[in-house]
């Protein structure tokens, strides 16, 4: 079977889930609400998974659609993607980086995804025409680099995965491309069951330097079929790199963080951020936990890393940058930028007071 119709096969409704988890009749209801407003979706791969005797099962938080999406705090564009949107689809916040948004679709819909205001959905920020994407980058000198994400890159087809190729290649002062996926973990099937994609990579590895940048969350994603599909990539002449979000209810624990972390490394991947929830409307709530208890799952983590393992940089996606958060003395907080929007910024440090509530920079006060 192509993989395409094996990813036609995936859970979309509550009612089709219902033949593999328990629902109330209530939670029925209101799960139905929340998938009216943002769609589920998951592969049979990625729901064989979840340990389905277990409501609280971190597998399961990070895919099944929660009556906590109903919480509305928190707001849809954390990091200011509108205001960095320079062509339809091409965002423009960093000096060196081109942000593609090529697709609204993905092989399953995180609950925690921080462009849940458009994934699945109808909506205006997508990539209509890539011509326009490249001739901006090909009058901005300055990028040497093309992040190309959605959705997830990788449920393109691969002659469109083709066609942004071969059009990026040929800029000269662009000196690598990466895609941003989460298919090696809810999907290896795309990887491991179509050898045209891998191939196409393989051939454009010699033009440019590619990269996936994928997205383990916790251990257990770490199966031998997303290994394979891992391996996969890297015989193709692939750097795969990680970012992990610190969620709550799924590795907001620093043994299950630190255990990731090396399995990663263990099958080849690099770590490279693990990222402060953003708060997101209708992901805030259900995921976000304190800065405060975060440093600490963090530090207790690289306790237990050897130095490859803990090579990842703790951050916040702000909207003025990325953030890396340093630690804690004498009751402050240490931020210091990592990347920023304005670059004088990069490399400043700056505190803010301690609390054991907020879960983001605006809310601590000076
Ligand atoms: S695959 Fe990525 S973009 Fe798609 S829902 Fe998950 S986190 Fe969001």
């Amino acid at each position: 079977m192509s993989w395409e119709k094996k990813l036609n096969e995936s859970i979309c409704s509550i009612d089709e889930l219902k033949k593999y988890i328990k629902i109330s009749p209530i939670e029925e209801i209101k799960l139905k609400e929340v998938v009216r407003m943002h769609p589920m979706k998951m592969t049979k791969y990625y729901l064989s998974l979840i340990n389905k005797e277990d409501k609280d099962d971190p597998i399961r938080r990070l895919i099944v659609p929660s009556l906590d999406e109903l919480n509305l705090c928190g707001t849809y564009d954390t990091s200011g993607e509108r205001e960095n949107t320079k062509t339809v689809g091409l965002q423009h916040k960093y000096k060196q980086t081109a942000l593609i948004l090529s697709t609204s679709q993905c092989a399953a819909y995180c609950r925690f995804c921080f462009r849940k205001r458009m994934v699945g959905l109808p909506n205006h920020e997508i990539l209509t025409r890539f011509d326009n994407a490249v001739d901006y980058i090909k009058n901005h000198k300055e990028i040497n680099n093309v992040l190309i994400s959605g959705g997830d890159s990788l449920v393109l087809p691969t002659k469109t995965i083709e066609f942004f190729l071969e059009k990026i290649s040929q800029l000269k002062h662009i000196d690598f491309i990466r895609f941003g996926s989460r298919i090696p973990v809810v999907f290896p099937e795309r990887i491991l069951e179509d050898n045209s994609l891998t191939d196409l990579l393989k051939k454009y590895s010699q033009k440019k330097r590619l990269f996936v940048v994928t997205h383990f969350n916790h251990p257990r994603e770490i199966t031998e079929k997303s290994t394979l599909a891992i391996d996969k990539l890297i015989e193709s002449k692939i750097i795969v790199n990680n970012q992990t979000v610190l969620l709550k209810g799924v590795n907001d624990d620093s043994r299950i963080l630190s255990e990731l972390q090396s399995k990663l490394v263990k099958i080849g991947v690099n770590p490279y951020y693990i990222f402060q929830c953003r708060p997101v409307k209708r992901v805030k709530h259900h995921f976000q936990v304190p800065l405060y208890k975060c440093i600490k799952i963090v530090e207790d983590a690289k306790k237990e890393l050897n130095g490859h393992a803990k090579r990842f940089r703790y951050i916040m996606s702000h909207k003025s940058g990325k953030i890396e958060i340093l630690g804690i003395k004498d009751k402050e907080i240490y931020f210091k930028y990592h990347q920023a929007k304005n670059p004088e910024k990069i490399g400043k440090i700056f505190t803010r007071k301690l609390d054991k509530t907020s879960g983001w920079l605006d809310e601590l006060k000076k």
